[in-house]
C-alpha cells in the first residue's frame, strides 16, 4: 500500500521489519522503486534478492531492464540480459521487448537487432521498440523499412508506432508515405492521440505542407505543448515567421511555453528582424528554470541578426566558454562584412583556449572573403588542420571559393576547384556561379551552373544566381529560358517580403502590396523620393525605370518590397529615429541605390537586412561598400 502512494520510506521499514518475505513483498518492493525512478536502490534491492536465491517475477524483470536503458549502462544490461535467458521468462515477449528498448535507447542497434530477429513472435510493441530504435538513432530509412514489414505482415500500429513512422518520414522528406500514414491514423481513429497529430503537424511542416500541417492543428481537441511548439516551428521554417509571432501569443494564453517553444520563437524573430519580441522572450526566459546553453544562443543570434551588437555581447560575455556563442558572433561579423574584427575575435578566442570548431573556420572564412582579405583567408584555411586539428571539409572548399571568386580572382577560383582532393559539390560551384555573377563572367559562370544542374535541380537559390548573372549581363533570352526550366521544375519562388518594426509591432510589406491600410500615404513618399532621384540625375534609375520590361523580369528576384517598409517606417516613426528593416530576397541594385538616394535625404540611418547580408545606409552610403552592385548599370545601358 505503501509502494503504491509512493511512500517509499515506509515501505522499506515496513519491509525491512517483515518477519518472514515472500516473492511476492520482494518484488513488490523492488517494482515500487523502480516505479518511483529510484532505480539504483531498486538494483541494489534486485540483487541481495538473488543472493538469497529469491526468484524475480516477469514484472520485475522487466522494471530491471528499464532501470538499466535509464542509467545507461549497458554493461549491467547485458549481464542481466545472459541472466533471463537462463531464467523461465527467458521466451516472453514482454522481456524481448524491454531488451529491445534498452539495446537501442543506449544506442547498441545490433544487440536489438539480434534479440528481435531472435524472437518465435512479435508483437505490435516489439516492432515498435525496433522502429523508434532506429528512428532515434538517426536512421530514419531504415525505420521506414521495418515499418513496411511490420505492414506486410498484418501487424496493426499503435499510436507510437504511427508518431515514429512520421518522424521517419519527416526526417526524409516523404510527403507521400507521411499522408498515408495520416489517411490510416484517420481510418482507425488514432488520430485522436496527441502525440498522433503533432508528429502530423511536424511531418508536414517539414515537407513544406504547413497548410495542411495547420489543418491538424486547429483539429486537436486537447493541444499541448508540444502541438503548439511544432506549428510554431512549422511556420518558422516555412518562412512564415510573422505568424509564428501570432500563434506564439495565443499559446501563452493556455499553456506555459517551455524551452523548445522559446527556442523556436526567438528564430522567428532573429528571422523577420522582430527585436521588441525578441526582448520580451529574453526576459521571460530569464525567469524560467529551463534556460540551458541552446536558449542562450538562440537569444545571442537573435540579439546579432537584428543587428543590436551591444545587447549581442552582453548576452555572449556571460557564456564565453560555449564555442557556439563565439561562432555566432563570428558569423555576425561574416555578415557585416567585418574581416579584420572577426580575426581579433578568433585570437581572442584562442586565448580564452576555446577550441575552434568547423563552424568556426566557416565563418572565420566568410568574414575575409567579404572583407576582401584574401591571403589572411588562405592562411586560416591553410593551418585549419596543421594548427587547429579541424579537417577542412566541402564547407571550407566552398568558403575558399568564395574567397577567391569574390576578390575577382575567378581563374584561381576555377583552379582551386579542379585541385579539390574530394569531388566538389553544388555549393562549392555556387560559390563560383556567384562569384561570376558578381564579376559578370558569363561564360564560367554557364560551365558552374552545368555541373551544378547535372546534380541538383530543385534548389532555386541557384537559378536565382543564374538569372541574376544573365540579367546584369543583358542576356534577357538566357535569362528567360532559365525561368522557363525553373518553371518545368515545379520551383515557385517565394513573394518578396519585407518587415518593419514600429513601436513593438511587426509591419510585412508583400511585394505590390495594395492593402496596407496607408499604403497611399507611403505611395506619396516614395513617388516623392523619385522626383527627386530624377532631379538629381540619377541615370541609372532612370535607364531601368523607363526600360519597364527588363525591370519586370527582373522583379520577382527582389519585389522591392523593402522600399514600402522603409516608407512605412518614416512616417510613423520621429524624424532622426533609426529604421530596421528585413527581407526575405536578396535586394536588388535598384532599391539598394535607392535606398542610398533616401538615406542621404532623410538624415536618417536604415538598416536593410537581406538573404545576403546587412546593409547599413547613412547619409548616402551603404556599409557594404556597394559590393555586387558595381557598374551593372553601364553593362546594361
Ligand atoms: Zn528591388
Ligand atoms: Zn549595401
Amino acid at each position: 500500500m505503501y509502494v503504491k502512494c509512493g511512500d517509499l520510506v515506509s515501505a522499506r521499514i515496513l519491509f525491512d521489519r517483515m518477519p518472514y518475505r515472500d516473492r511476492i513483498s520482494w518484488n513488490a518492493m523492488i517494482s515500487g522503486y523502480f516505479e518511483n525512478k529510484e532505480c539504483l536502490e531498486g538494483l541494489n534491492l534486485f540483487f541481495r534478492m538473488l543472493d538469497l536465491s529469491i526468484n524475480p517475477d516477469l514484472m520485475t524483470m522487466t522494471s530491471v531492464i528499464s532501470a538499466c536503458e535509464l542509467l545507461g549502462d549497458g554493461k549491467l544490461g547485458r549481464e542481466l540480459h545472459g541472466y533471463m535467458m537462463r531464467t523461465e521468462y527467458g521466451g516472453d515477449v514482454s522481456v524481448f521487448n524491454s531488451l529491445i528498448q534498452m539495446y537501442s535507447s543506449l544506442g547498441c542497434l545490433e544487440e536489438a537487432e539480434k534479440v528481435f530477429s531472435r524472437m518465435e513472435s512479435r508483437d505490435v510493441v516489439s516492432w515498435t521498440a525496433m522502429i523508434s530504435g532506429y528512428e532515434n538513432n538517426f536512421l530514419p530509412g531504415k525505420a521506414l523499412e521495418t515499418y513496411k514489414i511490420m505492414e506486410s505482415e498484418g501487424i496493426m500500429p499503435d499510436e507510437v508506432t504511427i508518431a515514429s513512422v512520421l518522424s521517419a518520414c519527416a526526417c526524409l522528406g516523404q510527403l507521400d508515405a507521411g499522408m498515408e500514414l495520416h489517411e490510416l491514423a484517420c481510418r482507425t481513429g488514432l488520430i485522436s492521440y496527441t502525440i498522433v497529430a503533432n508528429s502530423l503537424i511536424d511531418m508536414y511542416s517539414k515537407c513544406r505542407c504547413i497548410d495542411k500541417a495547420l489543418e491538424v492543428f486547429h483539429l486537436i481537441p486537447d493541444k499541448n505543448v508540444i502541438s503548439w511548439t511544432s506549428i510554431i516551428a512549422g511556420f518558422r521554417i516555412n518562412n512564415r515567421s510573422l505568424e509564428a509571432l501570432i500563434y506564439f501569443r495565443q499559446m501563452r494564453h493556455y499553456l506555459k511555453p517551455n524551452t523548445v517553444t522559446l527556442i523556436a520563437v526567438i528564430c522567428a524573430c532573429a528571422r523577420i528582424g522582430a527585436l521588441m519580441c525578441g526582448k520580451e522572450i529574453h526576459a521571460h526566459a530569464l525567469k524560467t528554470t529551463e534556460y540551458d546553453g541552446y536558449l542562450h544562443n538562440a537569444i545571442l543570434d537573435m540579439y546579432v541578426r537584428c543587428g543590436r551588437m551591444r545587447p549581442a555581447l552582453n548576452q555572449f560575455n556571460s557564456h564565453t566558454e560555449d564555442v557556439g556563442a563565439w561562432n555566432i558572433l563570428l558569423t555576425g561579423c561574416a555578415q557585416r562584412g567585418q574581416g579584420q574584427r572577426a580575426m581579433e575575435l578568433f585570437h581572442r578566442m584562442l586565448k580564452y583556449k576555446i577550441h575552434p570548431n568547423e563552424v568556426t573556420f566557416i565563418s572565420l572564412l566568410c568574414a575575409c572573403s567579404r572583407s576582401g582579405m584574401v591571403s589572411k583567408g588562405l592562411e586560416y584555411f591553410n593551418n585549419m588542420n596543421l594548427k587547429y586539428s579541424v579537417p577542412p571539409n566541402l564547407k571550407h572548399y566552398a568558403c575558399v571559393v568564395d574567397l577567391l571568386g569574390r576578390a575577382g580572382h575567378l581563374e584561381d577560383a576555377y583552379e582551386f576547384i579542379e585541385k579539390m582532393p574530394m569531388k566538389p559539390d553544388q555549393s562549392t560551384w555556387g560559390a563560383l556561379l556567384n562569384a561570376c555573377r558578381l564579376h559578370q563572367q558569363v561564360q564560367l559562370g554557364e560551365l558552374a551552373a552545368r555541373h551544378i544542374f547535372k546534380e541538383d535541380t530543385k534548389s532555386i537559390g541557384y537559378y536565382i544566381l543564374l538569372c541574376n548573372l544573365y540579367a546584369d549581363s543583358g542576356k534577357w533570352d538566357e535569362f528567360a529560358k532559365v525561368r522557363r526550366t525553373m518553371k518545368e521544375e515545379g520551383l515557385i519562388l517565394d513573394p518578396g517580403c519585407s518587415w518593419v518594426e514600429v513601436k513593438g509591432k511587426v509591419h510585412a510589406f508583400l511585394s505590390g502590396d495594395i492593402f496596407h491600410p496607408q499604403i497611399k500615404e507611403i505611395n506619396v513618399v516614395l513617388e516623392g523620393f523619385y522626383e527627386k532621384m530624377k532631379a538629381a540625375g540619377f541615370r541609372g534609375q532612370e535607364c531601368s525605370y523607363l526600360d519597364e520590361v527588363e525591370n519586370a523580369k527582373a522583379d520577382i528576384f527582389c519585389g522591392h518590397s523593402e522600399r514600402q517598409a522603409i516608407a512605412f517606417g518614416l512616417i510613423s516613426t520621429a524624424p532622426g529615429m533609426p529604421i530596421w528593416v528585413t527581407k526575405n530576397l536578396y535586394m536588388c541594385q535598384s532599391c539598394h541605390s535607392t535606398i542610398k538616394f533616401i538615406s542621404g535625404v532623410v538624415r536618417r540611418e536604415i538598416s536593410v537586412r537581406d538573404t545576403e547580408q546587412f546593409h547599413h545606409f547613412k547619409d548616402g552610403t551603404c556599409s557594404c561598400g556597394d559590393e555586387g552592385y558595381w557598374d551593372k548599370i553601364d553593362h546594361k545601358a
